[in-house]
């Protein structure tokens, strides 16, 4: 489904992607982690385009992403973004945030687009506030209604960077319970995150990213009981 093949990016001198090759499978649930600066945000904002590569080949479901001649609201239609800050636009409603994409670039018709909103607001938990403005809802309702906006472009592929982090500490259960549901329908998901616990119980695969480069790739208990390199075993010391 996610295909990267010795993907490099510069920001002016700074090698922030340094060779990076990685295959997500279809229903496949990526965790990735690493310190602060290593490159986390970057990687997963390639797959949709929000940042473009320098070299090597990124390939989403059979789309070369990085190719100029392709369509960027067609692939960010199959490719969901969820956001640390949650940005929904705050001058419409939780209904219109959900909807304006689908009418906007699927062309779907503004009642079937609100059945399917009132539907992804039910399956997060907040249809009771559809009617409400964004800086009416708490945090962790906020971003609820950021995935459901997601979903309703009904997306191959949502990518998720560090969805929980700057939520309370009461309100990260709730988005996380909604991803592992999600995780749970057999979506194909990248989760930046630091949350081990979702980690261990949800991912398939834990990547840990350092310096532009993945340094591990392991499955959750393996990653967790037996971190190969200094670096992953320091960073999980630091998470204790
Ligand atoms: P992470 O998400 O792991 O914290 P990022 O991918 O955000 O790391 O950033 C990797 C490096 O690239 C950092 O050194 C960061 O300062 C730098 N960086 C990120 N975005 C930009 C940008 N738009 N312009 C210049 N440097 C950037
Ligand atoms: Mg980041």
């Amino acid at each position: 489904m996610i295909r990267f093949i010795n993907v490099h990016k510069w920001f002016k001198d700074l090698h922030v992607l340094n060779g990076i090759n990685l295959h997500v499978q279809a229903g496949e649930v990526v965790v990735v982690c690493g310190p602060s600066g290593s490159g986390k945000s970057t990687l997963i904002r390639t797959a949709n385009q929000l940042e473009s590569i320098n070299d090597g080949e990124i390939w989403v479901n059979g789309k070369n992403v990085a190719d100029p001649k392709t369509n960027l609201n067609a692939l960010r239609a199959e490719v969901g973004f969820v956001f640390q800050h949650f940005n929904l636009y705050p001058h419409l409603s939780v209904l219109d945030n959900i909807t304006l994409s689908p009418i906007a670039v699927k062309k779907m018709d503004k009642a079937a687009a609100e059945k399917l909103a009132v539907q992804l607001l039910e399956r997060v938990g907040t249809a009771h506030k559809q009617n409400a403005f964004p800086a009416q809802l708490s945090g962790g309702q906020q971003q609820r209604v950021a995935i459901a906006r997601g979903l309703a472009m009904q997306p191959k592929v949502m990518l998720f960077d560090e969805p929980t982090s700057a939520l309370d500490p009461e309100m990260i259960g709730e988005v996380l319970k909604v991803m592992k549901d999600l995780a749970e329908s057999g979506m194909t998901m990248m989760v930046v995150t630091h949350e081990m616990g979702f980690a261990r119980e949800v991912a398939d695969r834990v990547i840990f990213v350092d310096h532009g480069q993945i340094l591990e790739e392991a499955p959750p208990e393996e990653f967790f009981l037996n971190p190969q390199h200094d670096r992953a075993k320091q960073f999980l010391r630091q998470l204790l």
